[in-house]
Formats: structure tokens, C-alpha cells, sequence
């Protein structure tokens, strides 16, 4: 992999994936001249999630002031919560004003990781080839390999179908009848920008979201030209806004509490305005606790699917034919297109590279019992191997993107450490059984577990495996550093 290879072909660190988690990592290891560095890409550009999902409506659910790399700000973003063409925009423009393209293969595949014991160093088998690298840093990201739903009758649909993370943007569905499986994070972006194009839309909701509002708008120039004109500005409305998100977390938003029921009563009155019909309301009203799947913000999803041209079916899909969708009930959606927002596959997802560690262990074994890592970064048995937004690090009350720059400087202690000439770093065996001990009795009463719903977050065992049970501030203190004593070093 020249020119970013060592003299000896090996590189010091390989990245996996140029989203926001690669990305950061690149830039911080060429800021503290850990090197040579490169990084692979399955995809064709810069942006990982942010380059897969064009949807119609994709847009982020943090503001963007918070939801942006603290060390790249930008003052000009357009709307409070900015759309998926500028969120990708911006991480390519922080990739190329940080000179990483030349680092960066595109259309690279990582197949298989096995770790060469006698020489140290990590073998990474590509579509394109192998590269040699101390250690690997994972920042493939969990919500990328599509779930399409086990319906029987799915290959039988005559019209196009596809998944939202893979939207056909050759397909006009204007003046067609569409139909959109899910009312998740996904659909409830993507229903209303349907409902002003298709002809008519059917909405097949198996579980209804708990919605708040978004009040998003967009920010006038005069305040992006001041927040250009004054960095503080902007860095103060930046700790505003994390501060605003952070505070359930603070209040102990995790279990089922006080603060649960007002949420609830919050959401139901949002509900309550934007939807006057009983009937319909009662359809839209969720029957778990507020917070057990993702909480979703929208102004526009109640309008949506009031609309005359708009049906929200509820019933059990039975199978899908050749020109719809067929309800248990008998009732039959005739359909042109289909559109899956189902989902992601983030447990299966995550063991798609098969990663081999010390003493031929894999890792799909050593997560045989669930996947878990020390502070969702390491895995004992895989020596210098890191993953970014790995087990237990996913939030969804605040910016994920704090949570990948606090990884970001765990792993950076970790390769300075191998710089200074130790060979392989790998946490130790109890630190890590205390570590998931710890998340897992914090799991046992939580509002994913106890909050009455199912959700991507709960592994086929019913465990959370995916969501750090706490507040952002809670994981810096327990993840900023690395600590040597909680590694081996060889
Ligand atoms: P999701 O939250 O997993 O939602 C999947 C939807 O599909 C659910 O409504 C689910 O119903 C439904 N579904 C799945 N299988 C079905 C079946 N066999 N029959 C009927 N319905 C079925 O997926 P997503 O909306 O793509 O979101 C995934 C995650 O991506 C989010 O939680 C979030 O972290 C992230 N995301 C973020 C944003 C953002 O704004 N920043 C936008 C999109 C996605 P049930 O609820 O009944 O299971």
C-alpha cells in the first residue's frame, strides 16, 4: 500500500472506513505523527453512513453545531439540524483541508484481519490485496449492513423495491403508489418528502415511534456570518446545545423514572395538536415506555401521514405479492415501489470481517456470548486491534460524535504506547470482564430492557450490546485515557 507504507511495507496504523469515526482517527494520528497511516474504504467517497444514506428527507437529528468534529468547526452549517447532501460535504471538505485523500483507498474491501503472533503485526486481507499494519483501527460503523425483513413473498414484488440505506435514485416515484415498510428513525425522515411526491402512500407501521418535535429552521446568514466573525459564539452555543442533550442523561434518563412519564406526557400532547383524529391518534400512540426504542423528532411526519393521499395501515403484513402487499386480514395494497426502512443488521453487521486473534481465536467466538469490548475500543485476544463506536458505545440522546472523539483519544494513548516501542497492546482479561460486568448490571432495569418494546439496541438474547448505559460526560471520565495498568503491553 505505498506510498503511505513504512520502508518495511508495514504501516503503523490501518483505518478501516472514511466516515466520521476513520476520519478523526486519520487526522488525529497525523496530528501526534503516528505514521504511516492509511486508510481503506469499501465505499467510493468519503462520508460513511452520510454517503450510503441519500434517502430523500436524510438529515441529522442533532443539531449540527454539536453533531460536527470539535477540531473542524464550521460556522456556516444551514439549518439547525443539517441535511445529508452538507453533512457529507463537510466530511469530505475536512478530509481534503487535512490533506488525508492521498491516505485514503477507495472501493477497498476489508475481507479477514488475522494477527501474525510471530511478527506482530496485523495481516489485512483486502479485495485488493494484503496489507501489513501493527494495528488496526475498526471505524466500520454498526448501521450500514441493510435488514430487509423475513416476509414471505419478498423476491415475488414486481415493482422496484429497495432498502433506504440504498435508495434508487433512478426510480421517479412521483405519481406512483408506494408503500414503506418501518416507522423508524429512517422512515420518519423519508414519509414526508413521499407524501408530497407519490401519488398515494401506504405507511405499514408495526410498532409507532415516539415523536417529539424538531423545531428545526434553517440559520439565517447573519448568524453564520457572526459565529464566522467570533469562534466564541459559536464554540458557546456548541456547549449549549451538548448541555441541553446531555441533561436527561444527567437526570438518570436510563431507567423508568419521573422524568420517563413527563416525557410521555410531553410527546402525547405534541401528538394531541398535530392530530386531532381519535382513531388515528390511538393508532399513533405508542403502548411501551418513552426512550425504549429511539426517541424521533419530526415537525412534519403527523402532517404526513394525514394526508388524503396517505394510508397508515397497521395491521400484520401477511406476504408481499407481486403487486403489493397482503395483510392477514385479506386486505390487499396495491403497489408500484416498495420501500424497506427496516433497519440495520448491527450485531450480524459487525462480524461480517472475519478478525482472527491471538492463538487463531475469532472474534465472532470470543462474542459468542454477546459482543463486548473494554470501553467498547479493545477485546482481549486481539492485541492491537481498536474499534470506534464498537459494543455499548451507541447514544441516542446526544452526539455520537463526542463519543467518537473520546475513542479517538483512548486509541491515540494506546498507538503512542506501541510507538514508544512496544510491540502489541491488548487490555487484560479482568479489566475487561469487570468492565462488561459493570455495563451489564446497569443494563439489567434499563428502559430498553424494562421499557416493554424491542429494538435493534437488544441482541438476539435479548441484551443490550450496542448503547453505553449513561451519560456522555460519564463515558469521557471512563474512556479518555488509557490507563497502561488496564493493558499488557509485549
Ligand atoms: P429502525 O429504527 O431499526 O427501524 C426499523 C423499522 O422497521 C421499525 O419501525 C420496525 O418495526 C420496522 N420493521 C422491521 N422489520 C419489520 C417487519 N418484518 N415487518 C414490519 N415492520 C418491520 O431502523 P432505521 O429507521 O433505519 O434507524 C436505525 C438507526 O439508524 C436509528 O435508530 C438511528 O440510530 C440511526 N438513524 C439516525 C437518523 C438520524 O436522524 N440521525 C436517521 C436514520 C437512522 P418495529 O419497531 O416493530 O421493530
Amino acid at each position: 500500500m505505498s506510498p503511505a507504507s513504512g520502508t518495511d511495507g508495514i504501516l503503523a496504523v490501518l483505518i478501516v472506513g472514511a466516515g466520521f469515526s476513520g476520519v478523526a482517527m486519520a487526522i488525529r494520528c497525523r496530528e501526534e505523527g503516528i505514521g504511516p497511516i492509511a486508510v481503506i474504504e469499501k465505499g467510493a467517497g468519503i462520508g460513511g453512513t452520510w454517503r450510503e444514506n441519500t434517502y430523500p428527507g436524510a438529515a441529522c437529528d442533532v443539531p449540527s453545531h454539536l453533531y460536527s468534529l470539535s477540531f473542524a468547526p464550521k460556522a456556516d452549517w444551514s439549518r439547525l439540524y443539517a441535511k445529508q447532501p452538507e453533512i457529507e460535504a463537510y466530511l469530505r471538505g475536512v478530509a481534503e483541508s487535512h490533506g488525508l485523500m492521498p491516505l485514503i483507498r477507495f472501493g477497498t474491501t476489508l475481507r479477514r484481519a488475522v494477527w501474525d503472533e510471530g511478527r506482530a503485526l496485523w495481516r489485512a486481507e483486502t479485495d485488493r490485496g494484503e496489507v501489513l499494519a501493527r494495528a488496526i483501527v475498526s471505524g466500520a460503523g454498526g448501521l450500514h449492513h441493510p435488514a430487509l425483513p423475513a416476509i414471505p413473498g419478498r423476491d415475488d414484488f414486481a415493482g422496484p423495491s429497495f432498502h433506504t440505506a440504498a435508495w434508487d435514485h433512478s426510480i421517479d416515484l412521483a405519481s406512483r403508489a408506494v408503500g414503506i415498510i418501518g416507522t423508524g428513525a429512517s422512515a420518519i425522515q423519508v414519509v414526508p418528502e413521499l407524501a408530497r411526491s407519490a401519488a398515494h402512500l401506504t405507511v405499514f407501521q408495526r410498532t409507532p415511534p415516539w415523536i417529539m418535535p424538531k423545531n428545526d429552521r434553517a440559520i439565517p446568514p447573519e448568524r453564520q456570518a457572526r459565529y464566522a466573525r467570533h469562534p466564541i459564539l459559536r464554540r458557546l452555543e456548541r456547549a449549549r446545545l451538548f448541555w441541553r442533550l446531555e441533561l436527561p442523561a444527567l437526570v438518570g434518563f436510563t431507567r423508568v423514572s419521573k422524568v420517563t412519564a413527563q416525557a410521555e406526557a410531553m410527546a402525547r400532547h405534541h401528538l394531541r395538536k398535530a392530530v386531532p383524529d381519535k382513531d388515528l391518534r390511538r393508532k399513533l400512540t405508542p403502548t411501551y415506555r418513552f426512550g425504549c426504542k429511539r426517541v424521533l423528532l419530526s415537525d412534519e411526519y403527523y402532517a404526513a401521514v394525514q394526508q388524503d393521499t396517505v394510508t397508515l395501515e397497521t395491521g400484520s403484513i401477511a406476504r408481499i405479492v407481486p403487486d403489493g402487499v397482503e395483510m392477514i386480514d385479506g386486505t390487499r395494497h396495491r403497489l408500484d415501489a416498495l420501500v424497506y426502512a427496516t433497519g440495520f443488521d448491527v450485531v450480524g453487521g459487525s462480524l461480517r470481517t472475519e478478525v482472527v486473534g491471538r492463538g487463531g481465536r475469532r472474534l465472532a467466538e470470543a462474542w459468542a456470548d454477546g459482543m463486548q469490548a473494554f470501553q467498547g475500543i479493545t477485546v482481549s485476544g486481539f492485541p492491537n486491534y481498536f474499534i470506534l463506536l464498537g459494543p455499548n458505545t451507541g447514544i441516542g440522546h446526544n452526539s455520537i460524535i463526542a463519543m467518537i472523539e473520546i475513542q479517538v483519544r483512548h486509541v491515540l494513548d494506546c498507538l503512542k504506547t506501541l510507538a514508544k516501542g512496544s510491540q502489541a497492546i491488548e487490555v487484560r482479561d479482568p479489566v475487561q470482564t469487570r468492565f462488561v460486568e459493570r455495563i451489564r448490571n446497569r443494563m439489567k432495569e434499563s428502559i430498553w430492557q424494562a421499557g416493554g418494546c424491542s429494538s435493534w439496541y437488544l441482541d438476539a438474547k435479548g441484551r443490550n450490546t450496542t448503547l453505553w448505559p449513561d451519560s456522555v460526560l460519564a463515558y469521557r471520565r471512563s474512556a479518555r485515557r488509557a490507563r497502561l495498568s488496564d493493558y499488557r503491553l509485549d
